[in-house]
């Protein structure tokens, strides 16, 4: 069994782990990362979109009625799998209470000032650290079938200009011409010019490599455990061996909760699992990354390939597959907006992975013990907050 040390080990290697170690490792620190797969948890297979405009938590007035569709098993985005998690019941409870809306406009505006920061850092990754993150220009486009669903969504538009954002209306003549390759029997779409967006994968191995280049190691090994004295944490025992450190960094996406056991901490942090599909391409498919509203479904075209994503389901579990059909039917409803979508025999396997969602879209970023940290419960908006959130972990350590 190996023993090692490091003035910092952050558990988990996904797209928080690996900004982290690169806000770290820039820093001057000794870092070492431990997880058993980097990059290929919820940071690889997500819709890749960088989005101040979706700052609207999980937890909002429009989803209480998701979630009771769920418990009705009516047809709903939001959908609850056997067997559901002990914690899990008091986890819902908790995001409903956090769904009123003054809560839900408060966590809106946090996660909308750290998002945008967040986007400011991203480009400075590319610009002045040259790290080849290949960030799209897209904007996003929040696409409505229903001229009801859209007028809606008009409160959400003032929300968020208040907030600063840039947006735009677009009635269905200025749709076609902003989306060719969209069904033309559309009632319009809600536009931000400022979101951009990535390859997801890409991006979360090019921060990882960043980070190395800067010192950081990243080894693979699963932690199964936590070693404490004198109220603070002094190793992580893991499959291959012991790992004493100064710091221990939570950032385990989905799993943070199992983690943060080990280290005597409770995280509210419940997997949110989603799906994707991605079909090859060889040039974008659509101009925007976008958001069919009514289905739930997020279309991101690179130049390389288009992927699909939805689904919000609690329970069931981990690391399953995804339910049965799913490819298929997330084909199909996507294909009814956007009937050009390359051929469905093209598309790769269907992938599941995990949202670390808390009760209020808030994530847990900072200090749970004496010199424990935790770094997650990021949610819907992981990738967005990859950046801003190593920066918080990398200023709580240094100072
Ligand atoms: C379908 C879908 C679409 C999404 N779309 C977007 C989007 O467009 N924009 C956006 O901003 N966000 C999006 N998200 C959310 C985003 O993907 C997540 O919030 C983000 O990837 C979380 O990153 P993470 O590093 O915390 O977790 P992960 O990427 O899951 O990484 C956690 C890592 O911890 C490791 N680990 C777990 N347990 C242990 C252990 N015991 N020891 C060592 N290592 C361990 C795992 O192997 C894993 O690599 C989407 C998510 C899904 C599911």
């Amino acid at each position: 069994m190996d023993s090692t040390h490091a003035d910092v080990a952050v558990v988990g290697g996904g797209i928080i782990g690996s900004c982290t170690a690169f806000y770290l490792a820039r820093s001057g620190a000794d870092v070492l990362v431990l997880d058993p797969a980097p990059g290929t948890g919820a940071s690889a297979g997500n819709a890749g979109m960088l989005v101040p405009s979706q700052s609207v938590p999980f937890a909002n007035p429009a989803t209480v009625g998701a979630w009771l569709g769920a418990l009705a098993r009516r047809d709903s985005f939001v959908t609850l799998r056997r067997p559901l998690s002990p914690g899990l019941v008091p986890w819902i409870a908790g995001s409903l209470f956090e769904a009123r809306p003054w809560r839900a406009s408060r966590t809106t505006r946090l996660l909308y000032h750290l998002a945008r920061k967040s986007l400011r850092l991203y480009e400075e990754l590319t610009e002045a650290e040259g790290i080849d993150l290949q960030l799209r220009a897209t904007g996003s486009l929040r696409v409505f079938r229903s001229t009801a669903a859209f007028r809606r969504q008009h409160r959400m538009v003032r929300t968020l200009a208040k907030l600063g954002a840039e947006c735009e209306l677009l009635g269905p003549r200025a749709l076609r011409e902003a989306e060719p390759q969209l069904h033309p029997d559309l009632a319009g779409a809600i536009g931000f010019p400022h979101d951009r967006s990535l390859d997801p994968a890409r991006a979360t191995l090019a921060i990882a490599d960043a980070a190395r280049a800067y010192g950081a190691r990243f080894r693979a090994e699963t932690v199964v455990g936590a070693r404490r004295a004198n109220g603070r944490v002094h190793s992580v025992v893991t499959d291959r061996g012991t790992v004493t450190a100064d710091w221990f960094v939570i950032a385990a996406g989905a799993a943070s909760s199992r983690v943060g056991r080990f280290f005597g901490a409770r995280l509210p942090v419940r997997p949110g699992y989603g799906v994707s599909v991605t079909y090859p391409a060889d040039r974008p498919l659509l101009r925007h990354s976008v958001m069919l509203e009514e289905a739930h479904i997020v279309i991101n075209s690179g130049p390389r390939s288009v992927r699909l994503t939805t689904g919000m389901e609690f329970g069931g579990t981990a690391g399953g597959e995804p339910p049965a059909g799913a490819g298929q039917r997330l084909d199909a409803a996507a294909r009814s907006f956007v009937p050009t979508l390359p051929s469905r025999d093209t598309a790769g396997a269907p992938w599941r992975g995990g949202r670390p969602m808390t009760p209020s879209g808030i994530p847990r970023v900072g200090r749970i013990g004496e010199n424990v940290i935790a770094a997650t419960g990021h949610g819907t908006l992981g990738m967005t907050l990859g950046p801003v959130t190593g920066t918080l972990v990398s200023s709580l350590v240094t100072r």
